[in-house]
């Protein structure tokens, strides 16, 4: 059994759909499980839905349900020829479920809410594609995300109950698939003990597909990209841009963890315990190879990879006192930084400094000047660039720095992290 996963892009519009039909179709006499996202850009959607709702706004409310619905039945329309196939019925009653939603009490815990609304999105997609699937003769069955992957309560970022999903999986997904060849399921969703509806953080569809391949014990998993593959740098940011053909579990987490956002950075570790490859290929182009991530390690060093995060700030730390930033000080500021929720990118210290360079958007400087001002003096350096390079060389370097001040430095054999400023 193989697992495919098909992004909110593949299935952005009618066309779209349609074209991972032509895609399954390469695959006959194979036993899928099928993992889809929200449609386009529709968790985004969501997103400002839910905002909507706890600032009991209703005219934006029904503004924006009346756009998600609106763009979902464009494709239905250019789907489902019959206007009366089910499908427009289970379209009618969740957008129903919504509308009525706004007058209802608003749950306390806004994550478990923000949970049982955005996986709207994945449950519209599903079933979308398993209908149009059957429809176009696919003996395809469509599978309740909610019925495999069980988690934990900690909304909007569950953890994974491997044991138990693993023992739901043979249960649900392996007898589906004695019966029908394509399971299409939900990615980004799990469910507590409860029966709760749980996601497992934006873009988690990719890991969603990992946690089912190590479950069921797959054989490959493919995610179908608008991309080539892995490239060696982002084609936004830099004019020629490598394909990576064939890297190395360790590798590709490496690259996902600095920010490559090809793939999700949790989903390589469950395949890489049980050595289940993992392909990114082209949805535009299926023909072509794209990358292969497994555990050979040979061709790594090959290329070098570049990642770059914009918009990061350089924040500064310094006692009050002049005592030297020891264990005591790094521990208080790094409590602060954990309550903050802050992502720490890069980290340095000297004797009287300490350096943390974080996300802008995610800092709250006022919180962080409460929590930490009375002891220390903060600073903060703007409007800079973490390029992190893998497989760098000297001239690399020098080229990355040209026309920008190098602020911290860091460099381990592999890897090399500039924190720039563009001069
Ligand atoms: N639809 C979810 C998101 O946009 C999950 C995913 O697509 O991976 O974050």
């Amino acid at each position: 059994m193989k697992v495919f996963k098909f992004g909110g892009a593949s299935v952005k519009d009618a066309a779209a759909v349609k074209n991972v039909s032509a895609i399954l179709a390469r695959f006959p006499n194979q036993k899928l499980v099928v993992v889809v996202s929200a449609m386009g850009k529709t968790t985004n959607k969501l997103e400002e839905l839910i905002e909507a709702l706890y600032a009991q706004d209703h005219r934006i409310y029904a503004g924006l349900l009346d756009d998600i619905k609106a763009y979902h039945y464009e494709i239905a329309a250019g789907l489902f020829a019959e206007k009366h196939f089910h499908i427009y019925k289970e379209l009618e009653d969740i957008f129903e479920h919504l509308a009525q939603l706004f007058f209802k009490p608003l749950a306390d815990n806004r994550s478990f809410q923000y949970d049982q609304i955005i996986a709207i999105g994945e449950l519209i997609s599903s079933k979308m594609l398993a209908a149009f699937l059957k429809d176009q003769g696919y003996s395809a069955a469509w599978l309740d995300a909610k019925s495999i992957i069980r988690t934990d309560n900690q909304y909007q970022e569950a953890q994974v109950d491997w044991s138990k999903t693993k023992e739901l999986c043979s249960q649900k997904v392996l007898p589906m698939l004695a019966n029908e060849a394509i399971a299409v399921t939900q990615g980004f969703i799990g469910h507590t003990s409860e029966g709760f509806t749980t996601t497992l953080g934006r873009e988690g569809s990719d890991y969603s597909a990992g946690i089912l391949a190590y479950c069921c014990e797959a054989e490959s998993v493919t995610i179908w990209k608008d991309v080539p593959g892995m490239l060696n740098a982002d084609p936004k940011y830099f004019e020629k841009t490598q394909l990576l053909s064939q890297i190395s579990f360790k590798e590709a987490i490496e690259l996902s963890y600095y920010g490559a956002s090809v793939i999700h950075p949790k989903t390589v570790q469950p395949l890489q315990q049980k050595n289940i490859p993992l392909y990114v290929r082209s949805f535009v182009d299926p023909e072509a190879p794209g990358t292969t991530i497994s555990a050979a390690a040979e061709r790594d060093a090959q290329i070098p990879s570049y990642i770059v995060k914009f918009d990061q700030v350089l924040v500064t730390f310094s006692t009050k006192d002049f005592s030297f930033i020891a264990e005591k000080q790094l521990s208080e500021i790094f409590a602060a930084l954990a309550q903050m929720q802050a992502h720490i990118n890069v980290m340095q210290n000297s004797a009287l400094n300490f350096s943390v360079l974080l996300d802008r958007k995610k800092i709250d400087v006022a919180q962080l000047q409460s929590l930490l001002g009375s002891n220390y003096h903060i600073r903060y350096n703007e409007n800079l660039e973490l390029v992190t390079i893998r497989h760098y060389n000297e001239a690399i370097l020098a080229e990355m720095c040209a026309n920008k001040t190098s602020l911290v430095s860091q460099q381990t054999r592999t890897t090399a992290r500039l924190v720039l400023q563009p001069k």
